[in-house]
């Protein structure tokens, strides 16, 4: 036997003994519901439009429903929802010819729905409310079937005057339903005097709403929220929306034109995009939308312009981060879904399956589209790639089924401006570029320039270098490493190439080892620098007399955090130099046979600034110094 208990703990509903124990519930006081709800259903108070608009276009759906089912055999007219504002009488009314409601119904859906709705929601939010802490708000609206209420966010009174489309069928010339209510739980239901089927929510703009009694602020909303709204919404004379946007149309039926023109339209600034994919998915959820790849190249402006979210064509948020994955939010677009918990809090979101399902099936979808634009125009894709690169890259790094699909349509680009898959840089590159533990080595530069002297280097060994020249590469590099087998990453100046694609073969060496050691002394004292590290190593006599060689790892973890704006150890540890003398150039030699220090010294740190120079890290004072020692030479 259920009891119910107020908070003074008498009995309000159900029986009990005295002296036997009650069981019962708490009962929540809704009076004060309006205030509540003002204050905390959403942080955004212009939303109240986009409910009462989209309850409008439910009521003209619903009708244009009925009719199909033969259910309704009335004239339909011209289907339509106006907004109106008349700022003398403080008021904003949403109209539709839409089904409308009997007194019954207002009883019944407003009433007690919204009622039970309220006090459910005064329940759930009961240790929230008042404490102004309620992470949730903003989006708890639909979850509770409040959406009509949220008209008190701005109103301080909400009238209804409806005329059900059953009364209109029964021929009843003027009759209908008024309902006002003035935030009390109190309302007033009497019969109207209504001439059409339909219904008008007649808003009384409280005081510290009044910024909304005002067109330009009204469109704006409209702009946003009823952009593509699937029935036509009048304000101010005009049809503020796009009835039918091309994401509800079948592929079939679009031309690229009309991709495009929806594409200036959603975004008037931006420069046509590259591609698009059209998604559209009934099972084991809904959603529709159009994905566009915009032109990125390597700076993340993308980020102005945002995927937006909507939920049968209205508008929810720009804010996708939970629904698509990290990596796809560089696109621009559109997403419909009603399947999505929108009224929910974010942390719903994020643990919501459907929301799981989506970003899986956009991610294979974004991976299929990739794959096909690949095999079919093999050219258009490499010149596409310089801009979704980085997309791809970065999708490749970030998800792993994305990258177990990338991995055949990502590409090396190397410095003649060839592009290669990876098995196809396999393929070609094996023989010449494997190592004596058997791993290919894919020598890359990150600045063509500043590294020229190393890639000519490498080049003339027959060696390939890739260009790993964006933002993204620096990561990407370092997660593919791990996923691809027997392949390293070594930029061209890490090493000298005998060591980066170290093949076991020892070059003969024309010095002799006492020889090597003292060159190796000689070199540093004249450079006397304790971040510099000297080897002596036997290389081609076409090599420089010295290179400077950068090791691969400690570098990249600088570049890591450099990247990621930190200072952490690597980045704050100096950059250690080797400096590698070729004990076969006749340089070295002749460095050897000179007698006299100062101009041994000379040559040394000329050889040396030869070296810093190709190397681009020759400037100010140093520089100078060089160009004056050399001018002195010559
Ligand atoms: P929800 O839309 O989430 O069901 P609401 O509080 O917004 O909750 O609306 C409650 C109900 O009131 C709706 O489901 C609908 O039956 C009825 N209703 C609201 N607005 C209209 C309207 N303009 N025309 C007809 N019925 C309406």
């Amino acid at each position: 036997m259920e009891a119910v208990q107020n908070e003074k703990g008498d009995t309000t509903r159900g029986e009990s003994t005295p002296g036997e124990s009650t069981r019962g519930q708490i009962s929540i006081h809704t009076e004060n519901i309006f205030p509540i709800i003002k204050k905390f259903l959403y942080s955004d108070h212009e939303i109240f439009l986009r409910e009462l608009v989209s309850n409008a276009v439910d009521a003209t759906q619903k009708l244009r429903q009925l009719a199909s089912f033969g259910e309704f055999s009335g004239e339909l007219g011209d289907l339509k929802v106006t907004v109106s504002l008349n700022e003398e009488d403080k008021t904003i009314t949403v109209s539709d010819n839409g089904i409308g409601m009997t007194a019954d119904e207002i009883k019944k859906y407003i009433n007690q729905i919204a009622f039970s709705g309220a006090t459910e929601f005064l329940e759930k939010y009961k240790d929230k409310t008042g404490a102004g802490q309620a992470d949730d708000k903003g989006q708890i609206i639909g979850h509770f079937g409040l959406g009509f209420y949220s008209a008190f966010m701005v109103a301080e009174k909400v009238e209804i005057v409806t005329k059900s489309f059953r009364e209109e069928a029964s021929g009843a010339d003027h009759s209908g339903a008024r309902w006002v209510c003035d935030g009390s739980t109190e309302f007033e239901l009497s019969p109207a005097d209504r001439a059409e089927r339909g219904t008008d929510v007649i808003l009384h703009i409280a005081p510290d709403s009044e910024e909304f009694l005002n067109k330009g602020r009204l469109r704006g909303i409209l702009d946003k929220y009823a952009r593509f709204l699937p029935v036509p919404i009048e304000f101010d004379g005009d049809v503020v929306n796009n009835t039918t946007p091309i994401w509800t149309k079948a592929p079939s039926d679009l031309t690229d034109e009309d991709y495009k023109t929806f594409y200036r339209e959603l975004y008037p600034m931006s420069e046509e995009p590259l591609f698009w994919i059209h998604l559209n998915v009934d099972y084991p959820f809904n959603l529709t939308g159009i994905l566009y790849f915009p032109r990125i190249k390597n700076e993340f402006r993308f980020q102005r312009e945002k995927i937006q979210l909507y939920s049968r064509q209205v508008f929810i948020t720009d804010e996708v981060k939970d629904v698509v994955p990290d990596f796809l939010m560089m696109l621009h677009g559109v997403i419909d879904s009603p399947d999505i918990p929108l009224n929910v809090s974010r942390s719903f979101l994020q643990a919501d399956a459907n929301v799981k399902k989506i970003n899986g099936y956009i991610t294979r979808k974004v991976a299929d589209k990739l794959n096909d634009l690949f095999k079919a125009d093999r050219k258009a894709f490499e010149e596409k790639f310089d801009d979704i690169g980085l997309f791809i890259k970065y999708g490749a790094l970030s998800d792993e089924k994305f990258w177990e699909k990338a991995k055949s349509f990502v590409l090396l680009k190397n410095t003649e401006g060839a592009y290669y898959t990876f098995d196809e840089y396999r393929e070609q590159y094996q023989v010449n570029q494997t190592d004596k533990n058997d791993t290919l080595v894919i020598l890359y530069a990150t600045d063509r320039r500043q590294q020229d002297a190393y890639v000519e280097s490498a080049r003339r060994r027959g060696y390939d270098v890739v260009l790993f020249d964006t933002v993204i590469d620096p990561h990407f590099i370092n997660s593919i490493e791990y996923k691809l087998e027997k392949t390293t990453f070594k930029r061209v100046d890490a090493d000298t190439l005998d060591k980066l694609i170290d093949k076991g073969l020892n070059n003969e060496s024309v010095l002799s080892e006492d020889d090597r050691t003292k060159l190796k002394e000689l070199f540093e004292q004249a450079l006397e620098s304790k971040s510099l590290t000297v080897s002596v190593e036997a290389q081609p006599t076409d090599e420089l007399p010295v290179t400077i060689t950068l090791p691969e790892f400690l570098r990249r973890m600088k570049d890591m955090s450099a990247l990621a704006g930190e200072q952490s150890f690597y980045g704050n540890l100096p950059m250690n130099y080797n400096v590698v003398v070729n004990a076969n150039h006749p340089l070295a030699g002749k460095i050897l046979a000179t007698e006299s220090e100062d101009a041994r010294k000379a040559l040394i740190k000329q050889v040396y600034d030869l070296a810093l120079l190709s190397q681009n890290m020759l400037s100010g004072a140093d520089l100078t110094a060089f160009v004056r020692r050399t001018v002195e030479t010559l």
